[in-house]
Formats: structure tokens, C-alpha cells, sequence
């Protein structure tokens, strides 16, 4: 495989629009992409000729406005090429008015009430700042989705928005350290991801994992994941065939994948590309997690991306590395070497600090899902409780600076931001908190609590809102200060003293953090139907319309969205339990407990004292706990008709994970019992063991 030649094949970037478009018109289309003006309809329609061209010289026939509605996932819809002709024949076309906007029927996404069906029109506009790519047959290209009036319905668009509030504050942060050269500033994101893989065949045994992603029953193998055996194990020849055709499908989508291993779990596995601009790594970050998908099918194999697919073993993440560059490719966390470039990566890393300490509920409801609800805090995945690690040498400098005492490492009077350098921090050490959910590492942050499902757009969203707001602060102080360099300093030791509680260094999973981060004040919103409720609160309305990220009511109906996407996903899985229990369950024990019946009469024929006392026990705990798993099945049934009555999504999530969710756990535990003891045939599905070490 030639990978220079093969990577962005597929991909209208900025090589082959130079070669394809009149240098006019290519400089023309670099303003819009680089600086957002808009692009005319001349200049459109001679792009989308030359897109169109080199589409079809790649095997597409058909062009699609590619979105990422409110479900998380992405949505296409595709239409031809073909135009007929006078001659009753066709040819193909594509115009620049159907290259910016499309009109795809926006009625059946999830909008939170903001569109009703009778006024179900909503436009897709072009976002020249993610490449169109070709696969399988036809032209994607990356855009927004609005309503007519003027609503914002998907997830790529308040990601643009919050990276230009981002930008306009950061480049006022650059101003004052002197940078005028920086244009743009943009937030980077490289996502390590996870996923399970399993042979397909058993997959499709499973009525749990083909309806919820997930199993709902299972009881534990007697190998797990205790010897440690498969993390950055060899890869076995399957799955190394598998991984080198997902890389070849990537390279060529111009997805720069880098990284890859084995995982803790068995059978779990992760891939993580170069880093890239945030929208990019959004995008790509979709594609990559369908390629996923499609590659396994085409190698007899199904790829789970839910946060939690085994109970007992660790579930998958998505760690989200962020940082912040200028276009002229200046990392700004990286803490450099001149004492102007330290004061300046200082001051980026106390708004990062300050951002995640204020808002530690909306980073928290940025990742709360029902999925992701099995991991945080599971002792495998951060905790639900949100701090930020440092590592030991900046948090000496910190603490240094906050006293005022000399550093000791450097043996110096005491520091000055801007005046003095700081020591050099060994990057190694930094990165040695695995536990921690917002960890520093030597030149970006890495976000833990990413559930291995989510899109990337609202974690980030998040994010970049919430440091342009600290940075806004910042910019607002020093830009009227008479000493800039005294105004830094004193800045920054206040913004750390004042945010300093989130700073924690220690292991997250332990049980003195929880108590530790209660007596500090810190949040702690142990599940979704507690944590999502939180992101129409006062702050945060005014945080998002004042960043012009969202509107009040944009807020309030995504917040509605979420809390309903939450109940959903459990009423299906409750639905499925139900179905699993009754229909496959119930009946297989029962089969079971018949032919032990019929074993102890048989028996009993031949030799009237034949012993029977283990076939009796069985049949007694078999029999008990069958009734058992019945009963909370009907039990079940009925919390799901009662859960109509709540008023509210929030009511109802609520319900949902107080009431539902915990027979949910006696359902399983009866059944996971039950198999332990029921012969191999009877059992209705595939077992832990036969899954998780099938490929
Ligand atoms: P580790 O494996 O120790 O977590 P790596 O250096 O391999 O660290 O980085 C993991 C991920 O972080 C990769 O996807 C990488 O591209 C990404 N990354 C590195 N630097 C940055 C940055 N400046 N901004 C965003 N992501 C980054
Ligand atoms: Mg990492």
C-alpha cells in the first residue's frame, strides 16, 4: 500500500481545488474557507463544476448534504447528478446553489418542539471549512442545518459558533502579549477512541446488543480482564486485517489515523489520529466511527461503540485532547521558553482552570448520557465528579506564584509572570494520572469523560465556550492596564486562588477524592437525569446568548432533547429486557427445570433410593429464582405504563433512573444467576465468554 499516494484520495482539499479551480476563483474560495467572507454564485457554480468533475472521475454518481441533526449521528440524503437532455439521454450536473444550500425535510429530526411539523422546512448551508470527500458512490459535503427561521437544528453549527468566540477572545489575549501576526485562533482536537469488536455471527444471537448496543443480561466469564493480558497485547491476525483496512478507508477520507492497540478489556480496542482542527476532528471523528462500523461487517465482525457493552469489564471512552493554536501553528499550551511566552501560556492555562472550576456542571452534562452512565465513576472512567490535573511541577510554580515564596526548583527570588522564565516541566510526568477527567498533559488537555459514542461537537462546544469566557474576563482587565506585566502577575495569582479547588493531583477513583471534593465544594451530578436538567440554569442561558453560541430557547429545547433521548434509550432497553426475560429467559430455565424433573423420575423408576438431592436443589433455586425474574419483569411492565404519568422530560428521566433503572439491575441479577447454573444448551444466547473472546 503506497499510503502517501492513497491518503485524501477521496477528498476535494486544498491540493486538488488548486490544481482543479482557475487561481481566481481558488483565491476567492481560500477567503471563505480561511476567513469566512461569503462566496457568490459565479464563484460557487465554477467550484461545484469542478467538484462535480472530480467526483464523477471518482465513481460518484450522486452528491449529499451531509448534517449532524440533534440524534448524534449523522444524516444524508442523496440526490443524482443527472440532468436529462432534448435527446432523451442525461447528463451530469451540479450547481453552486445546490453545492451551498440544500433543503432536506427537516420534520422528522429531533428539535425540541422549536419546528413543527406543518412548518417542517429546514436548509443545509455548505461549511467550506470541512472538505467534501467521495465514498461509496457519492459526494458528501459537510454542511449546517437551520430552520427557516432561522434556528439552529444540528450540532456542527453551535461548534462553529463556539470556536469563533473562542478565536475573537483568544486573538485579544494575543494582541496584548504583542502577536499581531496571528489571524485566527482555533481549538484542536486529537480523540482517542474505543471500540469492542466481536464475531457477527454471535452478535446476531443477541436481542440486547442488536437493539441497545449493549447486553442486558450476562453473567461474568471466569476470565476476564484480571491478568492484564490484552492491553497493548499482539494483535491477533484477524483483527490486524481488520485495522489495516480501516486505516486504508480513513487514509483515504484524508483522516490522518495514527494510533493503534489493544485495550485493557478483551476484545476492546482503540484508534487515535493526529490531531486537527475541532470542526475536522468532528467530522472525521463521525466518519471514523462508521468506517468502523462498515469495516467490521465486511470482516464477519460487529463493532460495539457503546460506553458499556460488557458489565464487569471496562467500558469505552473517547479521550478528547484539546488545546488551542493560532493559524500561524503557535500552540497555546505550550508553555515555551521566554519569560513573555510563559506569562502567556500561564495566563491560557488559569483560564482553562477557571473555565472548568465554574463550569464544572456543563463539562459534566457535556457527557452524560444513559450509556455513559455505566462508566463515570466506575472505577475504570473518571469520576462523575469534575477537577482538573496539573501534575507536581506546575502545581509548585502555581503555588509558588499564589504565595508569593520562591520556587524550589529554581532556587531564585520569587517569580514574575512576564519578567522571569519558568522551569522547564519534564512533559513525562505529566501524563501519569490516568483517573483524572481533565488532565493537563505537558501541552494540551485531555478530557476524559468522553463516552466512546458521543459526537465530538458537544463536549467541545463546551469547552471553547467556557474558556472564551474566561479569556473575555482576562482581555477585559488587562486591555485598560498601565503595567502590563504587574496586571498579568496579579491576574493570574487571583484567578488561581480563586479557582484553586478543582486543581487535584491525587487518584480520582479513590473514595477520600469523593469525600475530599464535598468538603471543597465541587459538584458531583452522580447521573444524566441529575446532570441534564443543569444546562438551562440562569448561568449558563447567559453564558451561551452572550457568547451568541445559543439562544435561551435554543437551550431549553436542547436540554428537552437530551433528557428525551435519555428516556428513550432506557425505555428500549427496558422493552428489550422485558422481551429477553419472558420470551427467551423464562421459558429456556423452565425447559431446563423440566428435563431435571424428568431426570429424578427416571431415576426414581430404576432404583427407588437413587440419590437426587443436587437435581432436587437445583430444581428448588432454579424454581425460585425464575418466579423471581418473573415477577420483577411484571413489575416492570407496570413502572413503564405508570411512567407516562410524568409531566416533564426531567420528571420522566428522573423516573427513569430512580424507579426503572434499579429493577432493571434485579431483572439481570436473577437471570445472570440463573445462567450460572442452567446447562450450556438450554441457555437462549451467547455468553460472555463465547463474546468476548470470539475473534
Ligand atoms: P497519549 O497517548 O499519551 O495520550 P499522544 O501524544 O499520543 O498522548 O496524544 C494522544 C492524542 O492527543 C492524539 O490524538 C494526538 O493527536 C492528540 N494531541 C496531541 N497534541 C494535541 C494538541 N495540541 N491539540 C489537540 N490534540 C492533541
Ligand atoms: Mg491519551
Amino acid at each position: 500500500m503506497n499510503v502517501p499516494e492513497i491518503f485524501a484520495s477521496n477528498v476535494f482539499n486544498r491540493q486538488v481545488m488548486q490544481q482543479r479551480l482557475p487561481k481566481e476563483v481558488y483565491k476567492t474560495l481560500l477567503k471563505t474557507i480561511d476567513e469566512g467572507y461569503p462566496l457568490d454564485t459565479s464563484v460557487a457554480n465554477v467550484v461545484a463544476n469542478a467538484m462535480k468533475d472530480w467526483a464523477v472521475e471518482k465513481g460518484a454518481t450522486h452528491f449529499t448534504h451531509w448534517f449532524q441533526p440533534m440524534t448524534g449521528i449523522t444524516a444524508e440524503k442523496h440526490d443524482s447528478f443527472i440532468s436529462p437532455t432534448k435527446d432523451g439521454k442525461v447528463i451530469m450536473e451540479f450547481s453552486g446553489k445546490e453545492l451551498v444550500v440544500g433543503e432536506p425535510d427537516a420534520s422528522s429530526f429531533p428539535s425540541g418542539g422549536v419546528r413543527a411539523t406543518f412548518e417542517a422546512r429546514g436548509y443545509t448551508a455548505w461549511d467550506p471549512t470541512s472538505f467534501a470527500f467521495v465514498k461509496d458512490g457519492t459526494l458528501y459535503i459537510p454542511t449546517a442545518f437551520f430552520s427557516y427561521s432561522g434556528e439552529v437544528l444540528d450540532k456542527k453549527t453551535p461548534l462553529l459558533k463556539s470556536m469563533a468566540a473562542l478565536n475573537k477572545q483568544a486573538l485579544r489575549i494575543l494582541r496584548l502579549f504583542g502577536n499581531t501576526t496571528a489571524k485566527q485562533v482555533f481549538s484542536t482536537v486529537g480523540a482517542e477512541q474505543e471500540y469492542f469488536l466481536i464475531d457477527k455471527e454471535l452478535f446476531e444471537k443477541r436481542k440486547d446488543l442488536i437493539y441497545t448496543g449493549r447486553t442486558l443480561f450476562g453473567a461474568k466469564p471466569p476470565k476476564g480482564q484480571e491478568l492484564e493480558d490484552h492491553y497493548f497485547g499482539a494483535i491477533n491476525t484477524r483483527v490486524s486485517a481488520y485495522m489495516r483496512d480501516l486505516d486504508e478507508e480513513l487514509w483515504k477520507l484524508g483522516i490522518l489515523a495514527k494510533t493503534k492497540h489493544n485495550e485493557v478489556a478483551p476484545a476492546q480496542h482503540e484508534l487515535a489520529p493526529v490531531f486537527t482542527s475541532t470542526n475536522v476532528a468532528s467530522d472525521q471523528n463521525q466518519l471514523v466511527m462508521e468506517t468502523m462500523k462498515k469495516v467490521a461487517d465486511r470482516h464477519g465482525m460487529h463493532c460495539l461503540l457503546h460506553e458499556k457493552p460488557f458489565a464487569g469489564i471496562n467500558g469505552s471512552g473517547k479521550h478528547n485532547n484539546w488545546s488551542m493554536s493560532t493559524d500561524t501553528g503557535l500552540n497555546l499550551l505550550d508553555p515555551g521558553f521566554t519569560p513573555a511566552e510563559n506569562g502567556q501560556f500561564m495566563l491560557f492555562l488559569t483560564a482553562v482552570i477557571k473555565a472548568v472550576n465554574e463550569h464544572q456542571d456543563l463539562l459534566r452534562l457535556s457527557v452524560a448520557s444513559a450509556g455513559n452512565d455505566h462508566r463515570l465513576g466506575a472505577n475504570e472512567a473518571p469520576p462523575a465528579i469534575v477537577s482538573v490535573f496539573v501534575g507536581e511541577e506546575l502545581e509548585e510554580v502555581i503555588d509558588s506564584l499564589e504565595k508569593g515564596v520562591k520556587y524550589a526548583g529554581k532556587g531564585k527570588k520569587t517569580m514574575q509572570l512576564g519578567v522571569d522564565t519558568l522551569p522547564e516541566l519534564p512533559k513525562d510526568t505529566t501524563d501519569r494520572n490516568r483517573t483524572s477527567p481533565f488532565a493537563f498533559t505537558g501541552n494540551k488537555f485531555e478530557f476524559r469523560m468522553v463516552g466512546s459514542s458521543f459526537s465530538l461537537a458537544g463536549p467541545n462546544i463546551i469547552i471553547n465556550t467556557i474558556v472564551a469566557d474566561a479569556l473575555r474576563q482576562f482581555a477585559d482587565e488587562l486591555e485598560g492596564a498601565a503595567d502590563f506585566n504587574a496586571a498579568l502577575h496579579d491576574l493570574v495569582v487571583r484567578n488561581i486562588r480563586e479557582n484553586k479547588r478543582i486543581i487535584f493531583n491525587g487518584n480520582n477513583y479513590s473514595e477520600e477524592w469523593a469525600k475530599e471534593a464535598e468538603k471543597r465544594g465541587l459538584l458531583n451530578l452522580k447521573n444524566a437525569a441529575e446532570a441534564l436538567p443543569h444546562f438551562a440554569d440562569r448561568k449558563n442561558l447567559e453564558l451561551f446568548s452572550f457568547l451568541r453560541v445559543f439562544t435561551e430557547r435554543e437551550v431549553r429545547t436542547r436540554t428537552d432533547i437530551m433528557l428525551e433521548n435519555y428516556c428513550k434509550v432506557l425505555n428500549i432497553e427496558a422493552l428489550t429486557m422485558e422481551e429477553m426475560a419472558k420470551k427467551d429467559i423464562y421459558p429456556a430455565v423452565n425447559k431446563y427445570i423440566r428435563d431435571l424433573c424428568a431426570t429424578v423420575r427416571a431415576k426414581k423408576d430404576v432404583c427407588e433410593k437413587a440419590p437426587c438431592a443436587a437435581e432436587e436443589k437445583l430444581i428448588g433455586k432454579l424454581s425460585s429464582m425464575n418466579e423471581a425474574m418473573s415477577e420483577k419483569t411484571e413489575a416492570l411492565e407496570e413502572l413503564l405504563i405508570g411512567s407516562k404519568a410524568c409531566k416533564t422530560p426531567a420528571a420522566l428521566a428522573a423516573f427513569f433512573a430512580e424507579k426503572v433503572i434499579p429493577v432493571m439491575q434485579e431483572i439481570r441479577m436473577y437471570a445472570d444467576n440463573m445462567e450460572l447454573c442452567t446447562a450450556k444448551e438450554y441457555w437462549p444466547f451467547p455468553t460472555y465468554g463465547e463474546l468476548l473472546f470470539s475473534v
